[in-house]
């Protein structure tokens, strides 16, 4: 294993009852014969108070999951088949795809916030950190005092470490980690449940990143809220997760506890990944990295989309999908490959 990480946290995850569940999910860009399939049938729990990261390389479509949960996806995006069920702390779970225009506006920010990849760059220019700040309060909470939505801001700074003395800052005056603090300020402004982070830190340095996601991981552990913790960063994602589900070609292939994938990833291109990146810190392991391209969507490989470029592919991997199956009973490890499928190609 090559990275640094070990996991930080304790994972609450296999007791924890679900508060988002994702089944069958598929998306598709664009429509008729010009469309290509960039989430495959997806099934994934997210798990009240933990963090679930998701990795995969460029174009696995760990966006396109962010925004189809949200249901932030735009066209020439299509959720074409499956289901999204959020479960409030009172009463029965609530179908997401179901939800009218109104339910949504409820939905988002109050029950699930998203911070956007390259969100830094998102905050408006014209606009103070505290008009930011407010505007979703007013929004969301039209009852409340100017000095309430003030006081509250100051909160939401205080939050994410920031002072509030810059409450009358513009973004510009900011540096590139205080916009990341405020954009996750804003995601928490209305206590939400759930937290969906796309790369929240890529264009930060190492430091500045990690330093950013103990807060998370202490805030998360005070307020209660489940984070989808999306990251191209290895390290980061094995010590900031409970669990870890890894795509590739639009699919989930594997999902594990974070500890139970970096001591013993089973899919081969989970085992790709972990071998992708350096230490920084505990034994050094050799660097192999993944030979070859994420595959085109467009020209998807037939069988297994990983098989062109896995060292262990036999015989079944180029004729036969294989689908996310229970490899682990105690652990609820899954995973997407033939070697680890009792099931043999054509038994299916
Ligand atoms: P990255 O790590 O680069 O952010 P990602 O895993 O988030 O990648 P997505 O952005 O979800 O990947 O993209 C998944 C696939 O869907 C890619 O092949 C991408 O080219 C395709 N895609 C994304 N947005 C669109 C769009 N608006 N129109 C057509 N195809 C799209
Ligand atoms: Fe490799 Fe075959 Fe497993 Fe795909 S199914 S990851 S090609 S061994
Ligand atoms: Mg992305």
């Amino acid at each position: 294993m090559s990275t640094s990480a070990t996991p930080a946290v304790a994972a609450p995850a296999t007791a924890a009852p679900p508060v988002l569940e994702i089944s069958s999910l598929s998306v598709d860009y664009g429509v008729g014969d010009g469309a290509v399939r960039a989430l495959h049938d997806v099934d994934l729990t997210l798990r009240r108070g933990e963090v679930l990261g998701l990795a995969g390389e460029s174009g696995s479509g760990k966006s396109t999951l962010a925004y189809a949960v949200t249901r932030l996806l735009s066209p020439p995006g299509v959720i074409t088949g499956g289901d999204v069920r959020y479960h409030p702390r009172e009463g029965g779970p609530v179908d997401v795809l179901a939800m009218t225009p109104r339910e949504l506006r409820a939905f988002r920010w109050q029950e699930i916030s998203i911070v956007f990849q390259g969100a830094m760059n998102s905050l408006n220019p014209v606009h103070t950190v505290r008009t930011q700040l407010t505007d979703v309060l007013r929004a969301h909470r039209p009852g409340m005092s100017r000095a309430a939505r003030t006081a509250r801001a100051e909160e939401l700074l205080a939050l994410v470490g920031i002072s509030a003395d810059r409450l009358g800052a513009y973004p510009h005056q900011l540096s590139g980690g205080m916009r990341q603090r405020v954009m996750i300020a804003m995601a928490l402004a209305l206590e939400p449940e759930i937290v969906v982070m796309d790369e929240p830190t890529t264009a930060l340095d190492v430091v500045m990143q990690r330093q950013i996601l103990r807060q998370l991981v202490r805030l998360r552990e005070e307020l209660g809220f489940s984070v989808v913790f999306i990251t191209h960063d290895i390290s980061l994602l094995i010590e900031f997760s409970d669990r870890i589900a890894i795509m590739y070609g639009g699919r989930i292939v594997e999902q594990a506890g974070a500890a139970d994938i970096y001591r013993d990833p089973r899919h081969p291109y989970s085992d790709g990944l972990l071998h992708s990146f350096p230490a920084l810190r505990g034994p050094r392991r050799e660097l192999t990295g993944i030979p070859g391209s994420p595959p085109d969507l467009r020209a998807m490989p037939p069988g297994c989309a990983f098989h062109p470029r896995c060292p262990k592919a036999f015989d079944p991997c180029d004729r036969r999908t294989p689908h996310l199956a229970p490899a682990d009973s105690d652990t609820g490890r899954s995973v997407a490959c033939w070697l680890n499928d009792d099931r043999r190609p054509g038994e299916e």
